[in-house]
Formats: C-alpha cells, structure tokens, sequence
C-alpha cells in the first residue's frame, strides 16, 4: 500500500497531553487507523542550530518524526511571519499584520530546513500530504530536491478574497509556490472561489475547468473538502455512563437555569468579546429574578506572547468581571470564564448539558466545536446550535440558528429564540444537523482528499 506522509507544523502525540486545535485533533483521529509517517515541529525550542536533532518514535501505526526549533526561528519563522503575517492577513484582519523581512526570511528558510530533513526520508511511492499556512511553500522546496511524488496542500485556514491578499507584501511569490503541488484542498466552496480568483487575477493564470487552473504551463487541482470529526467516538464520550452523572451533578448544582456553552482558543478571530456583549444584552433583556441562563466560556491559551493576544486577553478579562459584578449574586455567576485548555472528555459532556452551543466566530476556516457540540447531544432533548455565518461551518450546518456575530442584538436574539424552542423544533433542526456532521467526517474528509490527489497521479513528475 501506499505510505501517506503527513507534514503539519505542530505533531501531536496522542496522548501525550493533547494539543487543543481543529488540525491536530482532525488529523489524529484521520491517521489513528490509516497509519504513515507524520512529520514536523515537536513543540521545542533549542538555542542555536547545532542543538537541532530529528527524533522518531513509533505510534501504533504511525511513525512520528520530529524536531525543535531554534529560538530564531521560532520568533521568525512561528510568531513572525505564520502567526502575525498569514494569520491575520487569512482572516481578514490586515490592520493586525506586522510584516517584517526578517520574519518572511525565516518563514523561508524553516520550510527550506524542514525539506533537507524530509526529502531523503522519502519513498518513490509515498503519498505527500502537507498542511496550512505555516507550509505554504513546502511543496516548492520538496520539489527543488527532486521529489516528483504526488504532493497535496489542505488549507485549514480560510483564503480572503484576492482585494485583502494583494495588500500583503510578498504574497504573490509566496502564492505562486502553490503551483508545485498537485491538489490544493480548502475548506468551503468560498476559499475555493477566492483562491481561484487570485490565480486568475492577480498572477494571470486560467481557469480551465472548475477545478483546474493554469499557470505558467503547470496546472493544478483544486477542491472543497470540510473537515470533520469522529462522530461516533464524539458522541460515545458524551454520552458514557459516567459523564451522565456528572451533568446530574451539574444540573443539580444549578437546577434554576440553562447553560450555554463557548469552546474557542483565546483568539481575536473567534469574536469573543461580541459573544460577551451578546450576553450581557440577553441578561439585560430579562427582569432581575428571571434571568434564564449560565454562560461556560473555556477560551483555552494560544499564542500569548503576541501583543494582540494579551490584548484580547485583557479585554476579555475586564468584560466577564464587568458582567458577573453587574448582574452576579451570593448564589450565581453568569459568565464562567475558563483560562485554560480542558480535555475534549470534559468538554463533551458539558457540550451535552447545555441547551446551547455558542460558536460564534468573527472569521474561522471550518470550527470542529460547532461539529462536537451537535455530535454530543442527546437527540431525545438536544441543545441549539448557534453558529456564525462567518465560520467555515456554516456552509453545511444551515440548520443551525445562523447570526452575524458583529450583530450583538442578532446574537442576543439568537439566544433568546433557543432557550424558548420547542423539543419538536430543536430535535428536527439536530436531526438535520447531525447528518450534516457524519457526511463531512474525518475519515471522509482524509479519503476524499487523498483519492483526489491519488487520481492526479499523471502530471509530468520527476521520481525519486
Ligand atoms: N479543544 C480542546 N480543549 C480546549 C479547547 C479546544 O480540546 O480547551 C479542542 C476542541 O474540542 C476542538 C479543537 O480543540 O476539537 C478546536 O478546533 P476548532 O476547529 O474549533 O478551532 P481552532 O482552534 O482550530 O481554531
């Protein structure tokens, strides 16, 4: 059979103190079965060059390949150019990116260190599949050392419209090292159309087929695959005999009022302060002894040592302590802000006791809380799922109560609609929802993508 090599910036251990993000939790579950090789960052940083060494440890049927970074690249390369360039720039936030050249130079020369490690590792018929922003011109390195092998690229991330790209310095050359690979995946049908748009307006290629462009005489696949999650394994979590007896206790401790639940990186792409707002107008909108709801907001750690995180960061801080003085009591605090990563056990059976699943980011590629929160009901008396349009999501889970999330009364509203909807609507609507959820899963999201690029075996390639 043929090896798949994974390439992603971060690998996650299974197990070992799982990483808490939608790429290493959909990636883990789509190679636990299918095995391969898995290569990239393992989360440490050295001094200098020479302290840099490749370890390899074997997971059931995966091969974990791995190495640190130095602490150089780790600003440059990592914080730089990835989190404060492509980051931003990817969720339309251009008024946060802060380019500099010596960032976009180690942004280079980590993706040129990470080929020289992998290219010799690599067999004539191993399947390539590389992942998101951090990796963008991988394939083009992977190629100028002769791999010739079908090579993939799954954006994560969304890709904005060509008008937002084109203020980015550099991002033309960086766009063009796109062409190298085989098959390009996004998330939803609207990365694929601005993506498609750049090439043909911004670099003068062609679309020669719906999913084909053109460039400089090399063309290249291009599809729509959404990621998803292990269903069943979701739902079998939530709903563990022991995790039902906690949500007793839960319920119990609060008998008088529902729970809304929000599970987001501590990101200003997520929308966290709006949800805040949205929440307090929902409070407000009620007299004082009928307030009817607890918000659980875990907003786990990333990224903090970037100024926009610890300002977010701040804001958040002061806006739960405004709203729990405001409307708190001896005997209830509305907003449980949790700073802290919580394990996806523990989440899932929070998912399942609250009434609402509160998803409501400002701009996100897919949002795989969205896709845990309905896989973890109980379908007799499932919760509503309240979801952006902006996240990558939406395109599928129409069935949702779908907000724009910079509408703070929208989102109030939304809130008020599902703690008043009738068993017999929320159980149709989380019918139609789950379907959704097991057609776009894991598993099918890795096989349709790697049959795609299987299929594109046949361009004029170089083997090993
Ligand atoms: N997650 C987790 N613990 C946390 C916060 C999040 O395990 O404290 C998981 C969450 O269950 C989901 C993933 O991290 O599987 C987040 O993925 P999503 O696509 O929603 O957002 P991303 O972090 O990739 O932007």
């Amino acid at each position: 059979m043929t090896r798949l090599v994974v390439v992603s910036n971060r690998v996650a251990a299974p197990g070992a103190g799982q990483a808490s993000g939608g790429l290493a939790v959909c990636l883990l579950d789509a190679m636990r079965d299918r095995g391969g090789l898995w290569f990239g960052w393992n989360g440490e940083i050295v001094a200098q060059d020479s302290d840099i060494a490749t370890t390899s440890v074997q997971h059931g049927r995966c091969t974990l390949m791995t190495m640190p970074l130095t602490e150089r690249d780790h600003r440059e390369f990592y914080l730089g150019f990835s989190n404060e360039v492509l980051w931003p720039i990817h969720h339309y936030r251009l008024d946060l990116s802060r380019f500099t050249l010596e960032a976009a130079e180690g942004y280079r020369r980590v993706n040129a260190r990470f080929a020289d490690v992998l290219a010799p590792e690599l067999r004539r018929t191993d399947l390539i599949w590389v992942h998101d922003y951090h990796l963008i011109p991988l394939g083009a390195e992977l190629r100028a050392r002769g791999v010739g092998n079908q090579i993939g690229f799954f954006l994560h991330i969304p890709f904005p419209p060509p008008e937002i790209l084109t203020a980015a310095p550099e991002y033309e050359r960086l766009a063009r090292t796109l062409l190298d690979y085989d098959l390009i995946g996004f998330q939803t049908t609207g990365d694929h159309a601005n993506f498609c748009r750049f090439v043909c307006e911004e670099l003068g290629g062609e679309r020669i087929a719906p999913d084909t462009v053109r460039l400089d005489g090399k063309s290249l696949q291009v599809g729509v695959y959404p990621v998803g999650i292990d269903v069943d394994g979701f739902a079998a979590m939530a709903a563990n005999p022991e995790a039902a007896q906690k949500i007793q206790k839960t319920e119990r401790r609060d008998r008088k009022r529902l729970y809304a639940i929000g599970v987001d990186r501590l990101d200003y792409s997520k929308g966290l302060p709006e949800k805040f707002l949205a929440f307090e107008r929902l409070l407000a909108s009620y007299p004082e002894d009928r307030r009817p709801m607890t918000l659980i907001q875990v907003a786990s750690p990333t990224r903090d040592d970037l100024d926009a995180y610890i300002d977010i960061r701040h804001e958040l801080e002061a806006l739960s302590g405004k709203i729990n003085g405001k409307f708190g009591g001896f005997d209830w605090t509305p907003l449980r802000y949790i700073h802290r990563s919580v394990s996806r056990e523990t989440l899932a059976v929070h998912y399942r006791a609250s009434r609402i699943g509160l998803v409501t980011p400002l701009r996100d590629g897919m949002n795989l809380v969205a896709k845990e929160y309905v896989a973890a009901q109980d379908e007799a008396d499932p919760g509503v799922l309240i979801l952006s349009r902006f996240a990558g999501a939406a395109e599928d889970l129409q069935e949702a109560l779908l907000v724009n999330p910079y509408d703070i009364d929208e989102t109030a509203h939304a809130m008020r609609r599902a703690i008043e909807m009738p068993v017999d609507e929320r159980i149709a609507r989380h019918r139609a929802l789950m379907k959704r959820v097991r057609q776009h899963d894991a598993c099918n999201w890795m096989l349709s993508f790697l049959r795609a690029l299987r299929a594109c075996r046949g361009s004029p390639r170089v083997t090993l």
